[in-house]
């Protein structure tokens, strides 16, 4: 298998039937991987870029109608590292 053939985790799972096409997610999104045809209430998001996801949760704060969850790899729920370790500073 190939890097190209490798499947790409996609954090984000939209409720198909909650969603009611607002726009929102696609207008938060600071990545910009979120694809949402502006004006046409019909469809449905698209994750265009599932990898490039840095979990801040913004479209899923934003949903008016919770229809987003994102769903965290399973290697970073097992990361036990603390973030004081990752920021290299100890809190007063
Ligand atoms: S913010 Fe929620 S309801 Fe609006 S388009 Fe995105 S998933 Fe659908
Ligand atoms: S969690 Fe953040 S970066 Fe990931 S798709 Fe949602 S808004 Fe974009």
């Amino acid at each position: 298998m190939t890097t190209a053939d490798k499947e790409v985790f996609n954090p984000i799972r939209i409720n198909a039937e909650t969603c009611i096409k607002c726009n929102l997610c696609d207008w938060i999104c600071p990545g910009d991987l979120i694809y949402k045809e502006e004006d046409n209430r019909q469809t449905l998001p698209v994750i265009k870029y599932p990898d490039e996801c840095w979990y801040c949760g913004l479209c899923q704060t934003i949903c008016p109608t919770d229809a987003i969850t994102v769903v965290f790899p399973e290697q970073m729920v097992r990361n036990k590292t603390e973030v004081i370790t990752l920021l290299g500073k100890v809190a007063e």
